[in-house]
């Protein structure tokens, strides 16, 4: 069942389009990622879906409800709708324990009491619980906040890079813990991001923007296997792309070869993918290969190597677990993604 529907929103600021023509669907329980690089409009889009900015025109409804923009309003905002910004917005002077309450502090005291319980439970914040915002770690600061918006039961949680501000330890295990609580709470969520690693871990779709604009909606592995042009390709993952595969005709030539005895129809949709890009998890070494591929450079990268290959007279990125040898000559296989 969908929960959010969005569509054709417009907001621009002094002849700035920020958000230009964006329909989004989210359903029920689902995680959507938000990706594009600074200015392009993943901050405005949520606050508009939070009903914190007025949409110069569209629609937004929430349960086929309309969400109500801050001019109809006394106080901006929905309350069904948390928007964590990017900032931790705890108060400094509370315990964790006492900020997670302040949100419920109309509600009755045993349920507070209960619910804040459970919170700093499924947090994992327990321990902690006592002490003041600088006393824990960012990680933990970050997931009070985040718990802190969920306090209240939101239909829909949106979080501003919510993950930015933290070292790569401390990112992955609060990927981990906030998508637990997210599930666990079943809150829908929108997440913005500029690194895609964090919506491979966490979203169920991704959304490309870029100048206020959707550039591509998808499942994160549709996008990261069909992404619509380069730009897609080399924002949602390593990939080599025609423009240094040399000419796309000797490209495809080359490849053709290579892949002789692959079925007519399987290689007319192999060669349409080339025209654009190749992952370098669609090469393999495969000894029997009559595509031959000379190693140029190897990069150890920790749980695997890339190797730069060099193929007539264009370059291919690989992966491989194995350490090859610079100069080496190999069979190489394209794979088309299943
Ligand atoms: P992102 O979050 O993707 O970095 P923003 O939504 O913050 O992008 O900004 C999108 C564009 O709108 C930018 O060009 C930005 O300068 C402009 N913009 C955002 N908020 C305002 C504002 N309050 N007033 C004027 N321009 C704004
Ligand atoms: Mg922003």
């Amino acid at each position: 069942m969908s929960l959010l529907k969005i569509n054709n929103l417009y907001k621009s600021f002094e002849g700035v389009k920020a958000v230009n023509d964006i329909s989004i669907t989210l359903e029920k329980g689902k995680i959507l990622a938000i990706l594009g690089e600074s200015g392009s409009g993943k901050t405005t889009l949520l606050h508009l879906i939070a009903a914190l900015y007025e949409a110069d025109s569209g629609t937004l409804t929430l349960d086929n409800e309309r969400i109500t923009p801050p001019s109809e309003k006394l106080i901006a905002g929905h309350p069904d709708i948390k928007l964590v910004r990017q900032d931790y917005g705890l108060f400094p002077n509370m315990s964790i324990r006492a900020n997670i309450a302040y949100e419920l502090r109309y509600y009755e005291e045993n349920y507070r009491n209960e619910r804040v319980d459970k919170l700093l439970d499924i947090s994992g914040l327990a321990h902690v619980q006592y002490h003041l915002p600088r006393q824990v770690s960012g990680g933990e600061q970050q997931r009070a906040t985040i718990v802190k918006a969920i306090a209240e039961e939101p239909k829909l949680l949106l979080l501003d890079e919510p993950f930015s501000h933290l070292d790569a330890v401390n990112k992955r295990r609060l990927k981990n813990e906030v998508l637990g609580l997210i599930k666990a709470e079943e809150v829908s969520c929108i997440f913005v991001t500029h690194d895609v690693a964090d919506a491979y871990a966490m979203a169920d779709e991704l959304l490309i923007m870029q100048n206020g604009s959707t550039l591509q909606l998808g499942s994160p592995e549709e996008i990261y296997r069909n992404p619509i042009n380069n730009y897609v390709a080399e924002i949602t993952g390593e990939v080599s792309l025609s423009s240094e595969l040399g000419t796309v005709d000797s490209a495809v030539l080359r490849f053709e070869l290579g892949q002789a005895q692959l079925r007519t129809e399987r290689r007319t949709a192999l060669n349409s993918e080339l025209r654009t890009f190749l992952r370098p998890s669609q090469i393999r070494v495969s000894e029997k290969s009559e595509l031959k591929a000379l190693i140029q450079k190897i990069k150890f990268l920790g749980a695997y190597y890339e190797v730069i290959l060099q193929v007539e007279d264009f370059n291919l990125k690989m992966y491989s677990f194995e350490k090859l040898c610079i100069g080496e000559e190999i069979g190489i296989e394209i794979r088309q993604f299943d």
